[in-house]
């Protein structure tokens, strides 16, 4: 089974309402107060959208040249990423840059705990004020995604531009 035939089945579908159902009944408007799980709500809510698009297109109601099918298949991938769903939607997406951010960030999902890069852990720079200089962390956070269980932090090290996950 392709990737693609396991994102059609009507069982992916019917679970995608259920989780929305369940995350709703669980966290109610709480879940959307943090960005992370907001995102996820969306990303699958996004989801669910491209599929009805692409099913109508499949059953012929609705009409899609190969460029707007490739749109749908980018937007399906940016849904199954702000769900944590990264290998997913490096395989689907027709964007370039993205298909490798995606690589990326499953990469560093799958090696998750595992420091990126072997750098310093921190940076002195020269200061004006202070002989020694300033010392600053060298790995910056720059996105949170929640995967529906876990919350994942993306780190990127700003050295050698390395990209590590730590799952909480
Ligand atoms: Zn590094």
């Amino acid at each position: 089974m392709t990737l693609f035939e396991q994102l059609f089945t009507p069982e992916r579908r019917a679970e995608n309402e259920r989780k929305q159902a369940a995350l709703r009944e669980k966290y109610g408007h709480k879940l959307e107060q943090n960005p992370a799980q907001a995102n996820y709500v969306y990303g699958l809510a996004r989801e669910q959208m491209v599929l009805d698009q692409l099913e109508a297109i499949r059953e012929g109601t609705l009409e899609a040249d190969d460029e707007r099918q490739q749109q749908l298949y980018t937007q399906l991938a940016e849904g199954l990423a702000l769900q944590g769903r990264f290998e997913e939607a490096a395989a689907i997406t027709f964007s370039a840059p993205h298909k490798e951010e995606y690589r990326r960030k499953a990469q560093a999902l799958s090696a998750a705990g595992v420091p990126a890069c072997t750098c310093p852990r921190e940076v002195t720079e020269a200061s004006p004020t202070d002989a020694k200089g300033t010392t600053r962390p060298a790995q910056v956070q720059f996105e949170e995604v929640w995967d529906g269980e876990r919350m994942v932090a993306f780190v990127r090290c700003l050295l050698c531009g390395g990209v590590g996950a730590e799952v909480s």
